[in-house]
């Protein structure tokens, strides 16, 4: 018995997996702008035009769209609500979802959906592409038809081999909320540094079983679609001053906070940087504390530089990534938990996001 398992879709005699693909726009299926020469979203049909081959997997696909499909940098909550809604209402009658996207906030939606569908089990793959289909050299072929074949994929025992929200993309699946976009033009787009590939995908797609998510026993999936869009981003860099970050901490209705820290979670000690995360958490504002390295975590007691944080009564974010710690304080205060119970839930894992020892 090895740790890793070779993808096997449906054996000839099983049904075929229905798969819904949810297009939302993204590089994947654009083309250029006449005019401008800048690529431009583009239909549904126009992509699946130019990959005739999908019909050779055997699967029933179905699917559903973004209209209009978007750029992903004009993705929002708003839009993250409507594609999990598209995921839970048509959960009971598809085997699988392949979710098409926009690389450039893939890792947000990535996250924001594996805390909007708690309990999932059944795949949630998203992918796209760095050159459209269509072009005469791009990935994006071979990354809907890898989502495609993961989304179909099976363990011996028959169960979807992948029941969590993941992004596929080159030769790897990574767990969607441990993802980050690293790079604008490699091909291999995405890196999850504090967790390993869920599969890497060479000329076999080899599944590592012992990493995947399963759903809690005995929980019910149970799709939440609020996000509370009043949660914010704050950068710490050398030099940084009170006028700057005053006005982000106190803006108006912000609820919480991801504070992108030094190193294990290192900030200033300089008494008006204190005072002012003292002062944001005692208004009733959860921060969490979020490392600015893509690698590793937030040790607060290994520094007094990070203790000074704790004592304040910012939230440790262990090793979250920015995209995860934001996207789980919008569902938290989203399900109307206040600042206490947000605090609390932010440091127990919900879907696999954090490293908890
Ligand atoms: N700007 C595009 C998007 O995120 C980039 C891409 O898809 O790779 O929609």
């Amino acid at each position: 018995m090895t740790a890793n398992t070779t993808a096997s879709t449906a054996a000839p005699s099983a049904p075929a997996p229905r798969i819904l693909i949810v297009y939302t726009g993204g590089t994947i299926g654009m083309t250029e702008d006449l005019a401008t020469g800048a690529l431009v979203p583009f239909s549904f049909d126009h992509l699946m035009k130019n990959v005739p081959k999908i019909g050779r997997l055997g699967y029933e696909l179905d699917h559903v769209e973004l209209d209009p499909p978007i750029d992903s940098s004009n993705m929002s909550p708003a839009v993250w609500a409507q594609v999990a809604k598209m995921i839970a209402d048509a959960y009971d009658d598809f085997d699988g979802f392949v979710v098409l996207h926009g690389t450039d906030t893939m890792a947000y939606t990535a996250s924001a959906l594996s805390f909007m569908l708690p309990n999932v089990a059944k795949p949630v793959i998203l992918t796209g592409s760095q050159l459209p289909i269509g072009e005469i050299r791009e990935d994006g072929t071979e990354n809907l038809i890898t989502a495609l074949q993961i989304a179909a994929a099976r363990t011996a025992d028959g169960a979807p081999m992948v029941q969590e929200v993941a992004i596929s993309f080159g030769r790897h699946l990574w767990r969607g909320n441990r993802s980050t976009k690293v790079s604008s033009t490699n091909f291999g787009a995405f890196r999850s540094f504090n967790y390993p590939p869920l599969a890497n995908m060479d000329l076999h797609i080899d599944f590592h079983e012992r990493l995947l998510l399963r759903p809690a026993p005995g929980k019910a999936f149970a799709p939440a679609y609020a996000m509370e869009g009043a949660v914010a981003v704050a950068f710490l860099y050398p030099g940084v001053t009170e006028a700057v970050l005053r006005p982000q901490l106190e803006a108006p209705g912000v609820k919480g906070l991801v504070l992108r820290t030094f190193g294990a979670g290192n900030a200033p000690t300089e008494q008006w940087f204190t005072d002012l995360v003292a002062e944001t958490v005692k208004a009733g504002k959860v921060v969490v504390n979020v490392t600015q390295c893509p690698a590793g975590g937030v040790e607060e007691k290994r520094y007094a530089t990070g203790d000074a944080l704790a004592r304040a009564g910012v939230v440790s974010g262990l090793d979250l990534t920015c995209e995860a710690a934001l996207a789980k304080l919008m569902h938290l205060f989203g399900r109307g938990l206040p600042a206490a119970e947000v605090s609390a839930a932010m440091r127990t894992p919900l879907a696999g996001e954090m490293t908890v020892l």
